[in-house]
């Protein structure tokens, strides 16, 4: 007997694979076969983006590499759409991977927050700044 591989594309009870198959109403910024680009509803940013793979995956670590390489894919052609259409002076990119980082949705998806001089924004380094009293050095050992 082989085994049996369970692969979940869709989840009924996930908000953006009812955006995936056209049960919620978005507006998209980019589409391919494989990934959609729609603006966020509560935008943080004028433009504000959000790139999903059309397969459902909860996390970086469920989704796989040909999946992350075509939605990083996605989120290039998304910028290039947005500075076409809204001509930004930057972006921030970014993903919420779990909930203690503040993953709301259960699915992966990346953030495009597109950015303007003096717009009172800050960098991915304002998210946190508590990183312990333990030296680099120590906490490089732990990865060996
Ligand atoms: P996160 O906190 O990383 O899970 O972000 C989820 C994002 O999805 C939030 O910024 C929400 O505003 C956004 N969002 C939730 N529902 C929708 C929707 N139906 N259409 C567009 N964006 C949405
Ligand atoms: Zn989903």
């Amino acid at each position: 007997m082989g085994s049996i591989t369970t692969i979940i594309l869709f989840s009924m009870d996930c908000i953006f694979c009812k955006i995936v198959a056209g049960d919620i109403p978005s507006y998209t910024v980019y589409s391919d076969g494989s990934a959609v680009a729609f603006l966020d509803i509560f935008p943080h940013a004028k433009g504000h983006t959000v790139v999903i793979h059309k397969e459902h995956a909860p996390r970086v670590e469920d989704t796989t590499e040909q999946a992350l390489a075509q939605v990083m894919l996605a989120v290039k052609k998304s910028m290039e759409k947005i500075q076409t259409a809204l001509a930004p002076d930057g972006f921030n990119v970014g993903i919420n991977d779990g909930v203690v980082a503040g993953q709301a949705v259960p699915h992966l998806h990346i953030h495009i927050l597109p950015r303007w001089k003096n717009d009172g924004g800050g960098s991915v380094h304002s998210i946190i700044k508590n990183s312990g009293s333990e030296k680099v050095a120590d906490v490089f050992k732990l990865f060996n």
